[in-house]
């Protein structure tokens, strides 16, 4: 069997025939001809048109096999096009300039989404760049393929990107039915998620249910006055983190004091056991969390608030986790401890829009932000050489957009 037999099968195309197959090097290499009596496409406006002239020959990489990099060789040719002039051809196996045939780039962002793009990248014998291009060309067509018509809650979340020096806005979709990431903005400021809306549209803002944010006010100013019918959630995954943080920053003040003051270092390696959940502490973190606990630390203290805070989420009635809330808010205001002390007043101003969870509780799974958001995470720390804004954004919405995918005729992965 011939590997021109095998391309026919599984590469076909109407107006084009693969001609010689033969060995170059480590590459083989596919010359395509025009078929006989079919005619140019003007690759301006699609339409048929007459040949004006041939173009040099040009080498399109198709997928490889078993080893050998594969190439269609093609002479494009000029159609003198009665609407448009003189315009390049348009082909059926790649776009505009590109040196990669589409399936090979769906094939390669295929890979993309289960190795990193260099391992990608190294098993194909290709380079980071191309796979860049391959990832960056699915992405741009599933964009423009997605629909955005069933939209009704959203997550606005934030990631720390390149060394925590900036940031990045995300807009997950967070219905039942279909989460996904939405859009990226650079920084976190009132114009990005203006940015947003603008993108989405009025139409289909009005028709929000639900969004869910952090207490970060330039967010919440803007979803106020653009998603003008939608409850407006501080979720459970942003409360969270802020006493994390309150918690951090007590230990890193009292391990300083500690030492500074001669005192045994208790609360060294003890950051973990602080900030995780109980359930997910190792057997060492468990130990360290219980000999901890035996001292009148502040940390300690604020750790405890934080325990106590949980049972908040298990009220049924917005009423009485309003009554937990205020007591709550009145201990830690009496607790001396200043970072927990700045959380419980935000907390205080804000209780409306906190309390707006016990009315989401049900449409609403309260853990899809705080997945999203780890795999956000991930993304961006995995991903070698995303220096720069375009590759993080083609990372993420390739990882996280759950986008449409360019329809092949044969599977090639
Ligand atoms: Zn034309």
């Amino acid at each position: 069997m011939q590997l021109k037999t095998i391309l026919n099968r599984c590469h076909k195309f109407k107006s084009f025939v693969y001609d010689q197959v033969r060995f170059v090097g480590e590459a083989i290499e596919v010359t395509v001809l025009p078929r006989a009596n079919a005619k140019a496409i003007c690759s301006h406006c699609s339409k048929p048109a007459p040949v004006y002239d041939h173009l040099a020959e040009r080498r399109f990489e198709f997928i490889p096999i078993w080893g050998y990099r594969v190439f269609f060789l093609y002479r494009m040719r000029r159609v003198d096009c009665r609407d448009c002039g003189v315009k390049v051809e348009r082909v059926p196996w790649a776009r505009g300039k590109r040196e990669l045939t589409d399936t090979y780039q769906q094939f390669l962002a295929h890979w993309a989404e289960k190795l990193s793009w260099l391992e990608v990248a190294r098993s194909f014998r290709t380079s980071w760049e191309k796979v860049f291009q391959a990832v960056e060309f699915v992405v741009q067509w599933g964009l423009e393929h997605r629909d955005l018509s069933e939209v009704t809650a959203l997550g606005v979340d934030e990631i720390a990107w390149r060394h925590g020096h900036n940031y990045l806005t995300l807009v997950y979709q967070i219905d039942a039915e279909n989460t996904r990431l939405l859009w990226i903005g650079k920084d976190r400021t009132m114009k990005t998620l203006l940015r947003f809306f603008h993108f989405f549209g009025e139409q289909r803002s009005l028709k929000l249910q639900y969004v869910c944010s952090d207490m970060w006010k330039p967010y919440l100013k803007v979803i106020k006055k653009k998603a003008a019918n939608a409850l407006n959630i501080l979720d459970r995954f942003h409360i969270v983190a802020k006493l994390n943080k309150a918690i951090d920053e007590v230990r890193a003040g009292e391990h300083r004091q500690l030492q500074k003051d001669g005192y045994e270092p208790v609360l060294k390696n003890s950051r973990w056991c602080l900030l995780k959940r109980k359930e997910n502490l190792t057997e060492k973190q468990e130990a360290k969390l219980k000999d901890l606990l035996q001292y009148n630390l502040k940390s300690v203290r604020a750790y405890l608030l934080k325990e106590d805070f949980d049972g908040f989420w298990d009220y049924v009635s917005a009423a009485w986790a309003g009554k937990f809330l205020d007591r709550w808010c009145t201990r830690v205001m009496r607790s001396k401890i200043e970072p927990m002390k700045k959380v419980a007043k935000t907390m205080r101003a804000h209780k409306p829009l906190i309390l707006n969870w016990f009315k989401a509780k049900k449409a609403l799974s309260s853990g899809v932000v705080e997945g999203l958001n780890n795999k956000a995470k991930v993304t961006t720390r995995n991903s070698y050489g995303f220096r720069t804004y375009r590759g993080a954004e083609i990372a993420l919405y390739h990882a996280l957009g759950n986008l449409p995918k360019p329809p092949m005729a044969h599977r090639f992965c």
